[in-house]
């Protein structure tokens, strides 16, 4: 029987096992680290006491290939595409509501959008510019509406973010009305719910971390791993689902990676508990986004370039005087900050154009992951799109 060798446990290698797994391949998942989900994982946290996720995830109920991956009894999604904002500068607050139908309207608008204006915004957005060379930012809309949303899909200042990637995110949710934006929660994390149901069911390999790949007449005859290597049947197929440079050092000839941009996240353990996960977007704030998941609270700041080259503690006492009045105020309680240095690449027009597509490298070698040229942003959606891919690629080399 020929086998299909996954290298990377992250979003993207465990879409494409899961993929291959419904047609009786046999699959071997080789990961470095000693856990599955990559950059989407949750961990116990010694200092807090409890279980937290790496980062907060946002997904949204149009995501169909990573919700295909959920255990749906570890979800909670909202009935309506409903979200609440608060302006920290002037503790002004409002409600964007798209409802629940299948048609584009806006139940409840932030300030100063209109259907006109966000269908004129939309049409700009479809070309292959950086955002601010589109959309007007002296409006009401861009502070209330366009940053905050920006900032979230494409972890990319809007100076620099890609019309392109923000015009398919919109085409694929808010265009489609709000049945499709709604807001999907993790109960238990973001393993037990996007992880754990592959990877509790593959061969995973931990501890083994790619170094080569060695190619004989167009195919991948020899996988070297540091320490061991797998010698490969000839009809035997490769997925190689690793972060952009990762990539690239295993397989030079695949596009230089560009520039990464950071994402910070600081989780309080708060006194009190909440009984189902909720959100809040930040605005006037270093602080963009507030998670809410029993006695978490979870701070989001994307792009955040500048900010991560603090001190921990700082931005956590930085990012307390923001929300401590939302989450009932006193001293800071304990608190883990994350920096994720390269949480995804930057989305803007440059790095975009350089993604190279979901295909093969060699005969029996594909790639995954979500810096491929999959559409979207780094996404959790992009990564197992891609995935699945990878693996539809695989089964027609496989079939031959
Ligand atoms: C803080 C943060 C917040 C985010 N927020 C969102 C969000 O709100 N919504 C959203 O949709 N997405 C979000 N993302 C992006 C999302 O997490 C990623 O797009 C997705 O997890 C990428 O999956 P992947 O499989 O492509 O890559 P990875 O998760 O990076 O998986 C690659 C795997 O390969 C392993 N590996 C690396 N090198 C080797 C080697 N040489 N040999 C073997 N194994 C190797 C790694 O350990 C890893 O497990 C966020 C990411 C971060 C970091």
């Amino acid at each position: 029987m020929s086998v299909t060798h996954i290298i990377g446990a992250g979003i993207s290698g465990l879409a494409a096992a899961r993929r291959l797994s419904e047609h009786n391949s046999k699959i071997i998942i080789y990961e470095s680290t000693n856990h599955p989900g990559g950059r989407c994982r949750t961990f116990y946290d010694e200092k807090l006491g409890l279980e937290i996720d790496n980062g907060n995830h946002l997904v949204l109920s149009s995501n169909n290939a990573i919700l295909e991956m959920a255990d749906i009894n570890q979800l909670h999604i909202e009935n309506n595409a409903k979200f609440n904002f608060v302006d920290l500068k002037n503790n002004s607050t409002w409600v964007v509501d798209a409802g629940s139908g299948k048609i584009p309207w806006m139940h409840k608008k932030p300030p100063g959008v209109n259907a006109w204006n966000l269908l004129n915004d939309y049409r700009n957005l479809n070309c292959d510019k950086t955002i601010t060379d589109v959309l007007d930012t002296s409006t009401a809309r861009w502070n209330s509406f366009w940053v905050p949303l920006i900032l979230a899909v494409m972890n990319t200042s809007p100076d620099e973010a890609s019309t392109k990637l923000m015009h398919k995110v919109l085409a694929e949710s808010l265009l489609r009305g709000g049945h499709y934006c709604r807001p999907v929660f993790t109960l238990n994390g973001l393993s037990k719910a996007f992880v754990e149901p592959t990877a509790g069911r593959v061969d995973i390999r931990y501890g083994a971390t790619l170094k080569n790949v060695e190619i004989r007449n167009n195919r991948v005859s020899n996988l070297v791993f540091r320490g061991f290597e797998v010698n490969l049947k000839p009809d035997d197929a490769v997925i190689m689902a690793l972060p952009w440079a990762a990539a690239h050092d295993v397989c030079p000839s695949l596009p230089k990676p560009q520039e990464f941009n950071p994402i910070i996240n600081v989780h309080f353990k708060t006194a009190t508990s909440v009984e189902t996960p909720q959100m809040t977007g930040l605005v006037g704030s270093y602080s963009q986004w507030l998670f809410r998941r029993k006695n978490v609270a979870s701070i989001t700041i994307s792009a955040a370039n500048q900010l991560s080259q603090n001190d921990n503690d700082d931005i956590a006492a930085l990012v307390w005087a923001e929300v401590s009045n939302l989450l009932g105020g006193g001293i800071m309680p304990k608190y883990r900050v994350i920096k994720e240095k390269s949480a995804t690449f930057k989305a803007s027009p440059t790095v975009n154009a350089s993604r190279p597509l979901t295909q093969s490298v060699t005969e029996n070698l594909f790639i995954a992951g979500d810096w491929t040229a999959t559409g979207l942003p780094a996404t959790l959606e992009g990564a197992s799109r891609s995935g699945f891919l990878a693996a539809n690629a695989a089964k027609q080399f496989l079939s031959n």
